[in-house]
């Protein structure tokens, strides 16, 4: 929660200015997002077969979180919440959005695009939107200076995903440029290349303009069905999803190598995480995957590279979200924190820029419109569960379960009996928090 402490720490331009050092313009943000990419798919995160050394070199050069959670376990809610720094119930898109719905992300809500506008960034959107499909939903009216990308999941037509029971009413995938549909069904092979194309091309550009630029780059992949270019084709030891994944590692590379190119390495901020939990790889030692609130739904891989502002070969356990990257982006804008509405999350730049230990962790892990379980310190109390991949333990009971997640991180002993008090506070915790939220 936003307290009304961090939004006057948050500050003016002035205070923000003394953040990067001797530059006075705020730094260029990047932030590139995989779909459905769990917390151990990434060889710097523990894969054993799929290779990331891309990823890899970023972490070495920047900070690398382990208690970084998306804000929700599936596509919609976890990115509206990222783009408005505020739990999915409060914008209403706790669900998922077909292609035949004819809603999206509430004009009401801000977007870190639109607050990043404020400061001067130009903007730009290449990928899975997810917040609305159409026009007026699209990034171009949503803070965006342009658009680039299909605009849902990649598995919500006939031609991807012929046995869905719905899939006679769905419309032949769009590939959209601004807000018009460009391709049909476009060849996803062939979907990270053009996406990076397009994400370069705008570095490039923006960086010839002196102004600062903010470059949100949310990938179709590794999302089902998987897809990667001939080039990667058959390349990593563990499927086409490794495959998938291996290319969007090149497509960070190629980021990184234009920002050097460009010169515009020192004063670029290049965020790497995902939108939700493991679907089709690893959620590494975490319980479960995506559409759960095991850690394994929620606990992603979260890399920063700032060089000479974020320390360098960092590992940082502190607990963080992706609903903190809309105060901390603020807060390096040198913007205030708008005060007519709550946020979820906090500024991060105490621990990416002085490698501060953080706040305690206070999270609420939702399913859909439901808050299922809380996490305060060290102690989650799930109330409600769904188990996908995974079987419960022999003999765990039925919630309220009560786990230690920094010793037992995986929450396979639930110590509920053991401490009736921890499960009181944290009922409370939930019931006072649900009372504090109006739906939308
Ligand atoms: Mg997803």
């Amino acid at each position: 929660m936003m307290s009304r402490r961090s939004l006057l720490r948050s500050g003016g331009i002035a205070g923000a200015s003394t953040l990067y050092g001797a530059s006075s313009r705020p730094p260029n943000i990047v932030l590139i997002v995989g779909d459905d990419l769990g917390y151990g798919d990434l060889s710097c995160y523990g894969h054993p077969t799929i290779l990331t050394p891309n990823l890899d070199r970023m972490a070495r050069e920047g900070m690398r979180f382990t208690q970084f959670c998306s804000a929700a376990s599936l596509c919609v809610p976890s990115r509206a919440a990222l783009m408005t720094g505020r739990l999915a119930i409060r914008s209403g898109l706790t669900g998922g959005l077909p292609p035949w719905s004819e809603t999206g992300l509430p004009d009401s809500e801000i977007t870190v695009a639109q607050m990043l506008k404020k400061a001067g960034y130009g903007t730009m959107c290449v990928g899975k939107w997810h917040l609305g499909h159409l026009p007026r939903y699209l990034p171009p009216n949503r803070g965006f200076d342009d658009y680039f990308g299909i605009p849902y999941s990649n598995d919500m037509s006939k031609a991807t995903n012929p046995r869905a029971p719905w899939a006679d009413k769905t419309p032949p995938t769009p590939l959209i440029r601004g807000v018009k549909t460009i391709e049909q069904e476009p060849d996803q092979s062939t979907l990270t290349r053009r996406y990076t194309e397009v994400a370069t091309e705008f570095i490039r550009k923006s960086s010839r303009t002196g102004s600062p630029f903010f470059l949100y780059m949310p990938h179709t992949f590794p999302h089902w069905p998987v897809a990667a270019s001939e080039r990667f084709r058959g390349k990593s030891l563990a499927g086409l999803f490794g495959d998938a994944v291996e290319e969007i590692d090149w497509s960070v590379g190629e980021v990184l190598r234009v920002l050097r190119e460009q010169k515009a390495d020192q004063n670029t901020l290049v965020i790497f995480t995902s939108d939700n939990g493991a679907e089709g790889g690893s959620a590494g030692p975490f319980r479960d995957g995506k559409v759960t609130t095991w850690e394994g739904g929620l606990r992603v891989p979260c890399i920063a590279r700032w060089p000479g502002n974020v320390p360098a070969g960092v590992v940082t356990p502190a607990f963080s979200s992706t609903m903190d990257l809309f105060p901390t982006f603020a807060k390096l804008a040198g913007l205030e924190m708008p005060n007519d509405r709550v946020f979820d999350g906090e500024d991060l730049t105490p621990v990416l820029l002085r490698n501060e230990a953080g706040r305690e962790p206070l999270f609420f892990y939702y399913s859909e419109a439901d808050v299922w379980a809380v996490r305060k310190g060290r102690w989650k109390l799930h109330v409600a569960v769904n188990n996908r991949k995974m079987p419960p333990p022999r003999g765990e009971g039925d919630p309220p379960l009560l786990f230690d997640v920094q010793q037992d991180i995986s929450e396979r002993r639930n110590v509920a009996q053991r401490h009736p008090e921890i499960v009181k506070e944290l009922l409370e915790l939930i019931n006072r928090h649900k009372a504090s939220i109006t739906p939308r």
